[in-house]
């Protein structure tokens, strides 16, 4: 097609293979602290199943061996009592391994709801850098990881747990089972077993490698389907099906590959196990050997064998298990490694909460970049903005606008300088004040999928939401006629995004939720862009009447927004710099579309 994929260049690591060392599996199993019980529960459960295996399994044994001693004197009525006690010890196993497996995903599924619950309130916690993609890990990668990388986890604590346990008891019974016939026999069939444990760790390394590799390919699928599905807009307009159908391909194919040599690995170690069997073919070799010398009985051989046989299940169930663990150890890393990032925007212990502001703003000095080797974005910037006062900001794009915002709701700390509301540095005061006496209507507009009255009363929607309150903002920013006019009302799903609605549909709900917040420091970034002008003087009328206890910054480009604020600010190369209104009253067309304004 001749088209470069950029997106892959994100997978380009996935070649590198750094596997950071770590003890994540031990964190995970942490979580299943609260459940213990289960887990203890389980376990009984699992020693049950693996005490009437034993116990059948060395009945057997036992008549096997007389069987084979004394062909003739078998006793028909003793047998068919074993029978029925064997009978009944099966479904006695059956219920309790059934209630085993029930008690595990309890403990293993409910440590991965904790798991899942702590990642996520962790993320909720990160800075805005981290979602602005600083540490270079996209949204689509994060929602794998705590979906479906967390039902991986489960899986490796279910199978670990579901193996160990039985096979730990069943392993020591008939180990020692095997030391008690012949020492010198265990000895010999031992002998291939620390060979075997050296293969199978190197090869459990290289499985969890492998393993890594393939959650990163999964994981760069899942990021790029996350970009280009909400652009299939973009997508068709440019009839790019075919380039995007192409890069779907290229990251599949990858993803596959990684995959198939999982499964490769994985297949493996079963392999190494069967190595047991040379053990058994040594034992075979050399106790026919004894056993002809006549210095070992025949019935004792045979009940070692036996015994030796029914090891092998549950060395292949640990390996099995060991296999799980190694390939589960990535997508537990990837999960816990969310919650390992630093960030420089922390509150402080002792940061205040504000009951009540009148909205002064100060920037002073205030100087920022976003990476130690970015250029500045703000450069030494000051600004007053008294209590109630409608100043206006304008610029050319990129100039600087949108990021002096994130400052003031501390979403970025200033490298130097300080912000201050009422004179309290922002660093001094709780997230949650600073966020509920700043209401923004940022540029990009969000709205989740729900209905209109959700969207609008979005801060209340844990609690309850005040109707008269949602109406009255909806009115306020000009929406109210249009939601009535919508088959359900305020109750109207609007659709993923609120896909279901145009650009300035979705400016006014946005605006109207930031109205019902009611704070006192009211932001719009660019919030009328996408609207038409009748419908934006509609808005400005009601900023109007808010500013009389508002505080407003209007970032915009239309000159009769601007002319709205009785100071104009113009932003660029990180220095900001006020208008005369003179120049803006004058008309004087090249000055103002110099200054970022259309006219
Ligand atoms: P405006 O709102 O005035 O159009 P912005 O404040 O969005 O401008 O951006 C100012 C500058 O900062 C731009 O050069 C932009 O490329 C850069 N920038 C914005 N956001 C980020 C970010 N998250 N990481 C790095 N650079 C950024
Ligand atoms: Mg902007």
């Amino acid at each position: 097609l001749g088209v470069s994929f950029p997106i892959l260049n994100c997978t380009n690591h996935l070649s590198s293979g750094k596997i950071p060392k770590s003890h994540s599996l031990s964190r995970t199993f942490q979580f299943l602290k609260p459940y213990v019980l289960s887990e203890h529960k389980a376990i009984l459960l699992g020693w049950l199943c693996s005490a009437i295996s034993v116990y059948s399994l060395s009945n057997i044994v036992s008549k096997v061996g007389k069987i084979s001693a004394t062909i003739n004197g078998i006793d028909t009525i003793k047998l068919r009592d074993q029978g029925l006690v064997l009978g009944g010890l099966v479904i006695a196993r059956l219920l309790a391994s059934y209630g085993q497996q029930v008690c595990l995903w309890d403990a293993a599924l409910n440590a991965v709801y904790k798991l899942r619950v702590h990642v996520f309130d962790s993320l909720l916690d990160r800075e805005l850098g981290f979602f602005e993609g600083r540490d270079g890990v996209s949204s689509g990668d994060i929602a794998y990881r705590i979906t479906a990388e967390a039902s991986d986890v489960a899986d490796t604590l279910y199978a670990v747990l579901n193996t160990i346990i039985p096979s730990t008891l069943q392993l020591s019974i008939m180990m020692a089972q095997m030391l008690i016939i012949s020492p010198e026999l265990s000895l010999i069939s031992a002998l291939v077993i620390p060979c075997m444990a050296f293969v199978v760790a190197f090869l459990g390394q290289e499985l969890r490698k492998i393993s890594k590799k393939a959650h990163l390919s999964i994981a760069a699928l899942s990021a790029y389907l996350n970009e280009v599905l909400p652009a299939m807009v973009f997508v068709k307009a440019n009839n790019a099906e075919l380039c995007e159908s192409a890069r779907f391909k290229m990251l599949a194919r990858i993803d596959l590959s990684q995959r198939l040599n999982k499964k490769k690995m994985k297949a493996v170690i079963p392999q190494i196990i069967q190595a047991i069997y040379f053990g058994v073919l040594s034992v075979l070799c050399v106790g026919s050997l004894l056993v002809s010398s006549g210095s070992f009985d025949g019935y004792r051989l045979i009940s070692f064998l036996t015994s030796l046989l029914f090891l092998i299940e549950p060395i292949q169930d640990a390996g099995k298990a060991y296999n799980e663990l190694r390939q589960g150890e990535p997508a537990v890393e990837r999960l816990l490694d969310m919650t390992k990032f630093e960030d420089k925007v922390v509150e402080k212990p002792d940061a205040i909460d504000l009951d009540y502001v009148t909205g002064e703003l100060k920037f002073c000095d205030v100087s920022f970049k976003y990476g130690d080797d970015m250029p500045l974005v703000l450069n030494g910037l000051n600004l007053h903005i008294g209590a109630g006062e409608i100043v206006a900001l304008v610029g050319p794009s990129g100039g600087g606008k949108t990021t002096l915002v994130k400052l003031l709701l501390r979403l970025y700390d200033p490298i130097s300088g300080c912000i201050l509301i009422d004179n309290h540095d922002t660093r001094n005061i709780r997230r949650q004040s600073l966020s509920r006496h700043v209401g923004l209507v940022s540029q990009d507009v969000t709205l989740f999928s729900g209905t209109v009255a959700e969207n609008i009363g979005y801060r209340d929607l844990a609690t309850k939401i005040d109707m008269e309150r949602v109406k009255n903002a909806a009115r306020t920013a000009n929406v109210d006629d249009f939601i009535r006019k919508l088959p359900e009302g305020y109750e109207t799903y609007i659709g993923p995004r609120g896909s279901t609605l145009s650009g300035g549909q979705r400016q006014r709900i946005a605006i109207a939720r930031a109205l019902y917040q009611n704070s006192s420091i009211l932001i719009l970034d660019e919030a009328t862009s996408a609207l038409d002008s009748k419908s934006e003087l509609l808005v400005r009328q009601a900023l109007e009447r808010l500013k009389k206890n508002h505080t407003v910054l209007v970032i915009a480009h239309r000159l009769e927004t601007v002319l709205m604020a009785k100071r104009v600010f113009h932003l660029d190369n990180g220095k900001l710099e006020e208008l005369p209104r003179s120049t803006m009253l004058s008309g004087d067309k090249d000055s103002l579309l110099s200054s970022g304004l259309v006219l």
